[in-house]
């Protein structure tokens, strides 16, 4: 029995969006700019796009491969409903191959080679309001392979007042984009580094389309979005690099887009590598601050590099610990010193109130839910 005909008895597929069929009914995915042309009884780079009779099929839609309620610290995002709890999720695969991936046990796996739990998109939100969180975030592997149950999940978190959050490698195409950007609040989005050379070797894709990206952010959207720099000693660490770095979010996106310098472990493929030392992330924020970014954090590691100060003053407005929120002495979003406006999304939704219509059957439903 074929790979594919295992998983049609196994899982239901759900047509994708983002394709157009070809000569010998291959199917050619435009949702991420590999632009796989996928044979029948194939499936593309990210595992979870087959093509089962000329059609592309999303093979993560529905089938949460990872659930999980973090700290909205954690995707990280210092700069959106700090202090609150954030409804994580992911499937299987991944459209990047990078060596240093740290959920490699579901980036790197089929869809059935992992366990995955049958959610409803029209679920996912009242699981969400029944965990008490405030949003619910696409992460651990990457939500634009399964942007099909994304958008519907948006839509459905609509009607309950919450907020959606995509914590993404940014390597997406312009058609999609459009599609999935116009539905989330927020993002975190990983610059991996700032040069083709590690991008190419390290990640196997291309930095210019995930520059692209931030400046579709920037440009086209309103989404809340943060750039996280996870920092590998001796790959993409070099004070130069970052540097530059800093200087084209600058110039591209502007001084209050915050940046997170995190520090690596050695994972997957990149076991050889050491730890990021703590000085590193000091120079590094140090350095873009002086660059002239209003907004720089340091994570993974317990630093005064987590605290929120204020770009006009200096006044330290949000103290954390790793990912905790220790005390915010934001006042309607702005300083309490010198008034300054902090930008950011500061205001919680009204979904909470909605639990009590809710009734019980979502619970009784999903209630072996591991969380
Ligand atoms: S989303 Fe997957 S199938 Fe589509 S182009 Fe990217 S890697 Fe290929």
């Amino acid at each position: 029995m074929s790979e594919l005909t295992i998983l049609q008895k196994t899982m239901r597929l759900h047509e994708a969006r983002w394709w157009e069929p070809e000569n010998g009914g291959r199917a050619h995915c435009y949702l991420c700019p590999r632009h796989c042309r996928i044979h029948p009884g194939q499936a593309g780079f990210c595992f979870i796009r087959v093509n089962q009779g000329g059609k592309l099929y999303s093979l993560g839609y529905g089938a949460p491969a990872a659930l999980q309620v973090d700290p909205i610290e954690k995707k990280p995002l210092n700069h959106f409903l700090p202090g609150t709890r954030v409804f994580s999720m992911g499937t299987a695969g991944c459209n990047m191959g990078c060596f240093f991936c740290q959920n490699w046990d579901i980036s790197k796996s089929r869809q059935d080679q992992v366990r995955s739990q049958a959610v409803t998109a029209e679920d996912v939100p009242l699981l969400a309001l029944q965990h008490g969180c405030d949003s619910i975030a696409f992460t651990y592997n990457e939500p634009t392979i399964w942007g099909e149950y994304v958008i519907d999940i948006c839509a459905a978190a609509r009607e309950y007042g919450l907020k959606t959050v995509m914590v993404s490698n940014g390597y997406i195409t312009h058609e999609a984009f459009r599609d999935i950007y116009a539905q989330v609040d927020a993002a975190n989005i990983d610059l991996k580094a700032f040069t083709e050379g590690f991008y190419g070797k390290i990640t196997l894709t291309h930095l210019e389309p995930v520059l692209e990206t931030l400046e579709w952010l920037k440009n086209e959207t309103k989404v809340w979005f943060e750039i996280t720099n996870l920092m590998i000693p001796t790959l993409n660490d070099d004070a130069g690099e970052t540097r530059r770095l800093a200087e084209w979010i600058l110039g591209r996106l502007g001084p209050d887009v915050p940046l997170h310098f995190t520090a690596f472990h050695p994972d997957f493929k990149l076991r050889d590598k050491a730890r990021t030392p703590p000085e590193t992330l000091h120079r590094a924020r140090a350095m873009a601050r002086e660059v002239g970014l209003n907004y720089v954090y340091e994570g993974n590691i317990y630093s005064d590099g987590a605290h929120t100060a204020c770009a006009g003053c200096g006044e330290l407005l949000i103290r954390r610990s790793w990912h905790e929120v220790i005390e915010n002495r934001l006042v309607d979003g702005a300083c309490p010193k010198c008034l300054l406006a902090i930008p950011g999304v500061w205001s919680k939704s009204a979904g909470q109130q909605r639990l009590s219509k809710m009734g019980r059957s979502t619970e009784e439903k999903y209630g072996h839910l591991n969380l």
